[in-house]
C-alpha cells in the first residue's frame, strides 16, 4: 500500500482539564453537523471515553503556528490519521 503523502508528524500534547474551541470552529463544526445546538460534539466513529481525552490535547500546529484544540486538528482538511500519539498532517495551507 501506498505511504499517504504527509508533510508533518505533529506530537499530540495534553492538558490538565477541558479546554474551550473557538467559536469559528464550532460554527464550522456545527455548520457540518458534528456538533448540536447545545454544542455537544458528535464525531463520527469517536466513543465518549475517547471524545473526552480528545477534549484536554491540543497540537502545536505548524501550519497555524499555534496551540491548535486537538478537536480542531482532527476535522481539519489536513488530517490524516493518528498513529502513536502523533498527527499525520498532509500541511497544505489553510485559508
Ligand atoms: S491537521 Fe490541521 S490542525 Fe492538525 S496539525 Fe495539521 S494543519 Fe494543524
Amino acid at each position: 500500500m501506498a505511504e499517504l503523502e504527509r508533510k508533518y508528524e505533529v506530537e499530540i500534547k495534553e492538558r490538565e482539564g477541558r479546554q474551550k474551541l473557538p467559536d469559528n470552529v464550532k460554527e464550522e463544526l456545527k455548520a457540518s453537523g458534528m456538533m448540536d445546538d447545545k454544542g455537544k460534539l458528535k464525531l463520527k466513529g469517536v466513543s465518549p471515553k475517547m471524545l473526552k481525552r480528545m477534549k484536554q490535547e491540543y497540537v502545536d500546529c505548524p501550519v497555524l503556528k499555534e496551540d491548535t484544540h486537538f478537536i480542531q486538528c482532527f476535522v481539519c482538511p489536513n488530517f490524516q490519521s493518528r498513529v502513536m500519539g502523533k498527527v499525520f498532517c498532509k500541511g497544505d495551507p489553510l485559508k
